[in-house]
């Protein structure tokens, strides 16, 4: 897919994001843009757009106010802890686009995304909470990212954004960031179907050691999850290495 990809304020392009993007088969264009006038930033950004017709556009930090205050049809934005009250003059997010943002974010609150959100009237599963901090450069984070850019151009119907949000009132915008809830695997021991919770912020491909509720064997339990959103489980007996 062809990806728009905009930096934050005194980046560089050829960053670890954009990087992660291209090294996953994409075609990433990441303009420079301006660090000083906010205007030239997104005129540079709006001419790429024009001139690219990319298929997802992303933003990070200030460089997700730039996608904001583009004319961007429907072509989705996913948003980086996006610096909106900073900088540019748009305070709502178009359906079809997600926001990443760590609660540990101390550089641009996680309230701000909060608040974006509800001015947007978008369900909670718009806001994916990850990472640990501004930069969402570590691999989780990554994952989310590419995963989210694939969702969103993949043509679904983006079934998580419509979950109720009551679903899940302990954690908005966050169990919810999947098309199910919860999953089930089949006790390599027992044979019992065991039911799982799922958490997207766990990460697109997991892999944890649980015990069978029911016979108490231990299960090395696998969950991927795919482009849709849909998460595929599956268990095999824990090894024993000793
Ligand atoms: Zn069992």
């Amino acid at each position: 897919m062809k990806i728009l990809f905009l930096h934050g304020w005194r980046s560089v392009p050829g960053g670890v994001k954009p990087t992660y993007l291209k090294t996953h088969g994409h075609d990433v264009i990441n303009p420079q843009l301006d660090d000083d006038d906010f205007d030239a930033a997104v005129k540079v950004a709006q001419s790429a757009y024009d001139h690219l017709r990319p298929d997802v556009v992303v933003g990070s930090s200030r460089g997700g106010a730039v996608a904001l205050n583009l004319h961007s049809g429907n072509t989705p934005l996913v948003l980086l802890c996006p610096a909106w009250r900073n900088w540019g003059s748009v305070s709502k997010l178009k359906s079809s686009s997600v926001i990443l943002h760590s609660r540990d974010d101390d550089v641009i609150s996680f309230a701000d995304s909060e608040e974006l959100l509800s001015g947007s009237k978008l369900p909670q599963g718009t806001l994916i909470e990850v990472g640990h901090d501004h930069r969402l450069a570590d691999e989780q984070s990554l994952e989310v990212m590419l995963w989210a850019c694939n969702v969103l151009t993949s043509g679904a119907s983006l079934p998580w954004l419509e979950l109720d949000s009551e679903t899940s009132p302990e954690s908005p915008g966050h169990a919810s960031a999947t098309s199910q809830e919860e999953a089930s695997y089949v006790c390599d021991a027992c044979g019992e179907e065991i039911v799982i919770p799922l958490d997207l912020t766990e990460g697109t491909s997991q892999a944890y050691v649980e015990d069978c509720p029911v016979c108490c064997r231990a299960n090395t339990i696998h969950v991927q999850f795919d482009d849709e959103g849909t998460a595929q489980v599956w268990a095999e007996p824990e090894q024993d290495y000793d």
